[in-house]
């Protein structure tokens, strides 16, 4: 059976193997909710029905906000929360609708599946290929293809610096242009920054209702659209490409030498960052933490509709 991997994947490794192990070959998941991957899903949701042109504004949020529906809040703080960021999705999903430059779309969440080739044969992995979904596929007024990345941010400005050695922009840059078998321009990366703004309190109440914060919101984003929002061209290389694809054969040997070793790293210097790694609990071999902190997930890779089992 042929492994899919995607950049998610690829990444998940890069930081730490036994996590990337116990996502994509345990399928664990943990049960608490996360908030970045829930949220990221309502945003893509919302913006690729409006891509495709199947609804307008109210409907963008409407079909993004119904992806948080499953999230049952078992208490006040997290009710709070939940509806904190409804709101603030909400206002992310209408200020890029409303200005994101429109595109000529050749495609939208486009999904791919190819081969891995061997650099130095041509020769394809038998045992690994390269998937994904990317964002949109647009055209320019001079018939150049250029892949369309849709994301939020916690800051424009530090996101902007990553474009130059983005896996991900390289690897779709990679993929569509053997998808399309053409040529691609680049990635054009558009971006709305998240706010960390909340409901007015007074002396620790909250003291202003849901519509007059998501109001103030709104108009907090408007006031500023440069701060908010950004939307830029970023170019690859041949070299970058050529690099990228020696690095994705490298991924394949590397992956090849741990099935056979039966050994799995730990990546020791990941386990506290960004809040701390939801394994940690098992990596530390807490009693009982397997079954009541994580489920089953059904899929493999949440974000595709490819299903792999
Ligand atoms: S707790 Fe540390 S070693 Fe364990 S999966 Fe997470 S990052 Fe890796």
């Amino acid at each position: 059976m042929v492994e899919l991997l995607t950049h998610s994947r690829i990444t998940m490794r890069q930081t730490c193997p036994t996590k990337e192990w116990l996502w994509y070959v345990e399928r664990l998941r943990p049960r608490e909710v996360s908030w970045a991957l829930s949220i990221g899903s309502a945003w893509h949701r919302g913006l690729e029905l409006w891509q495709r042109g199947e609804v307008d504004e109210d409907g963008a949020v409407r079909t993004g906000l119904e992806t948080l529906d499953w999230i049952r809040p078992e208490s006040e703080e997290e009710r709070y929360k939940l509806q904190l960021e409804r709101i603030r999705t909400e206002c992310m999903i209408r200020f890029a609708v409303r200005h994101f430059k429109p595109r000529r779309l050749v495609a939208v969440e486009r999904e791919f599946e190819i081969p891995i080739l061997n650099p130095a044969t041509g020769h394809k992995s038998r045992k690994y290929a390269l998937g994904g979904k990317i964002d949109g596929i647009c055209e320019d007024e001079h018939g150049n293809l250029w892949i369309l990345e849709n994301k939020t941010t916690a800051s424009i400005e530090q996101f902007k610096q990553s474009y130059g050695m983005s896996q991900q922009l390289t690897l779709y840059v990679y993929a569509a242009s053997r998808v399309f078998d053409r040529p691609i321009a680049g990635a054009i990366v558009r971006a709305v920054q998240k706010s960390r703004m909340e409901p007015k309190r007074r002396n620790g109440e909250v003291v202003e209702t849901w519509e007059d914060f998501r109001d103030r919101l709104l108009a907090e984003y408007e006031s500023n659209p440069d701060k908010y929002l950004s939307e830029d061209e970023v170019i690859r290389a041949p070299e970058q490409i050529k690099q990228f694809e020696s690095e994705l054969w490298m991924e394949c040997l590397e992956r090849n030498w741990q099935a056979r070793s039966g050994v799995v790293r730990h990546n020791t210097a990941n386990c506290h960052q960004y809040g701390g790694c939801p394994f940690l609990p098992l990596c530390l071999n807490v009693e009982g933490a397997r079954e009541s902190l994580y489920f089953l997930s059904t899929q493999q890779h949440d974000e595709l509709s490819i299903e792999t089992a």
